[in-house]
């Protein structure tokens, strides 16, 4: 459904992704690890075109891309296929939850605004948040404003979520209920790629778990291949500092 070939990226001289090859199928739930600098999120970005790759190569279902240099039809087609949930939830603070969630498939996607306001409704309440339909960013806490965040991901209906470590502007916490949610979306069937820290998150909902380091993928497995038997020296490395 999803996959990337070859994809590099620099900022000036500082080589940050080096190749780096990976391929999603519908219904996976892929995290990458990887320690702090090793390019995850530089990755993620370079996926939604928000960074621009100096090479690499995409193929979104029937699209193809050249990450580098894609034309802007192929941009908003792959954009309509993809939804991202960001660190820092990226609210609009001066609209409530539910126009936070309804102005992507309004602006974007030209869903009549009534028909939009159903469909974000349904989304908020997925993430629990039935109640918080008229309540502005600053009325919600750090984990509302995500699980916001992910109802407006959801509420496109997208073919694939990217979540750029979604819980790690949160207070310990409330990071739960923000993984709670995640886990629910995941057993639904969302395809979802997640950069995250939270290993526990790693073990008990990815099928596969795919270990950065340095700009390449190091080594890439089922969560048992991952942190039970780690091949490379590098990933036992991370794994018993993390772990
Ligand atoms: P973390 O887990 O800490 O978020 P990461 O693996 O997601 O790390 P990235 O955020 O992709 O790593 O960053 C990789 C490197 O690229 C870092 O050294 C960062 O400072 C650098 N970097 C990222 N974005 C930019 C930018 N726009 N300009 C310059 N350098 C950048």
């Amino acid at each position: 459904m999803l996959s990337i070939k070859n994809v590099h990226k620099s900022f000036g001289n500082n080589e940050i992704l080096k190749g780096v090859d990976l391929s999603i199928d519908k219904g996976d739930v892929v995290v990458i690890l990887g320690p702090s600098g090793s390019g995850k999120t530089t990755l993620l970005r370079c996926l939604n075109f928000l960074e621009k790759a100096d090479q690499g190569h995409a193929t979104f279902g029937e699209i193809d891309v050249n990450l580098h240099d894609a034309k802007k039809k192929d941009i908003h087609a792959i954009r309509q296929k993809i939804a991202f949930v960001f660190q820092n939830y990226n609210l609009f603070n001066n609209k409530t939850a539910l126009e936070n969630v309804i102005e992507g498939l309004i602006i974007g996607r030209k869903v009549p605004k009534n028909e939009a306001i159903e469909i974000g409704k349904k989304a908020l309440s997925k993430v629990g948040l039935t109640d918080k339909y008229d309540a502005y960013p600053s009325q919600l806490s750090g984990g509302q404003q995500q699980r916001v965040g992910i109802a407006r991901a959801v509420a496109l209906n997208p073919d694939i979520i990217l979540f750029d470590e979604p819980t790690s502007a949160l207070d310990p916490e409330l990071v739960g209920e923000v993984l709670a949610v995640m886990k629910n979306i995941a057993n639904e069937g969302t395809t979802m790629l997640v950069v995250t820290h939270e290993m526990s998150f790693a073990k008990d909902v990815a099928n596969r778990v795919i270990f950065m380091d340095g700009g390449v993928v190091v080594e890439e497995g089922n969560p048992h291949e991952i942190f039970v038997k780690p091949k490379e020296e590098r990933t036992k490395k991370f794994l018993k500092r993390v772990l």
